[in-house]
């Protein structure tokens, strides 16, 4: 039996002309993001960007750092003093609980405080792996495997996520957590190209096509885009605006 893909039809054409248009614009500034190099140190720095903004990662990156010389320091650290350190990146218990589960996850796995064992694995025996950490999903195993082992995945982020329907690569219907989409979408774009298309996206989603707020006034990609989704998330701002007008 044929299995029906999660993408549009038309998708692979479109995800090519959006990779050269956000290239265009952003020229994908890695530094922006914050990622790491080290394989532990990103599945950590990931770890704090759970729904947070990326300067407010970036600072709880710096206090954790700081608070603890060395992840064998962290891992020996209570809960809650971790929290305490993390208290302003938001959800700071439960990622400091997640920081613990992982340290003891990686120490059972490597034996030490490392994942540099990593780089011996392939791109499916290395993400089977990260998949099993606390906190990890697709996306954050195929973070890691990019950013700090070279490997030519294409994390499908909530940023990539939202921009893709609205330009209706991805049908209305699409469900974030179905492998599948993950795998139609990385599967769609060449390997070469995955990295630098992925950071456009999240700097694209970061800076004009926001959650609530698009800015398709200022998009580079507005000609080519269905905005699905936009109108709806627009409205609530909408009626309140026409509400307000008649009542004044
Ligand atoms: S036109 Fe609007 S909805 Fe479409 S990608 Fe640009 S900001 Fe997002």
């Amino acid at each position: 039996m044929k299995v029906r893909s999660p993408l549009n039809r038309g998708a692979k054409e479109r995800l090519t002309q959006l990779a050269q248009l956000l290239h265009r614009s952003y020229g994908a500034p890695e530094n922006d993001l914050g990622n790491k190099a080290d394989p532990l140190d990103e599945a950590l720095y990931i770890t704090l960007t759970l729904q947070t903004d990326l300067p407010r990662a970036a600072l709880m990156w710096s206090r954790l750092k700081t608070a603890f010389p060395s992840w064998d320091a962290l891992a020996a650290a209570r809960v809650q003093r971790i929290a305490s350190v993390l208290r302003e990146g938001g959800l700071h218990r439960q990622k400091a609980k997640t920081i613990k589960r992982l340290l003891a996850r990686v120490k059972k796995f490597a034996g030490e405080l490392s994942l540099e064992r990593l780089h011996q694995l392939s791109d499916a025996e290395a993400e089977h792996f990260l998949v099993s950490l606390p906190g990890f999903s697709w996306k954050t195993a195929r973070c890691v495997l990019l950013y700090s082992l070279g490997r030519d995945t294409f994390p499908v982020d909530s940023n990539t996520f939202r921009i893709l329907k609205r330009m209706g690569v991805l049908p209305p219907s699409a469900v974030y957590r179905r492998r599948s989409l993950h795998d139609a979408l990385q599967n769609a774009v060449p390997k070469a190209e995955r990295r630098a298309f992925h950071v456009n996206l999240v700097v694209h989603g970061q800076r004009v096509c926001l959650p609530q707020t698009p800015r398709c006034g200022e998009c580079s990609v507005r000609r080519c885009c269905a905005k699905r989704g936009v109108a709806l998330s627009l409205q609530p701002k909408a009626a309140l605006h026409s509400a307000f007008a008649r009542a004044s």
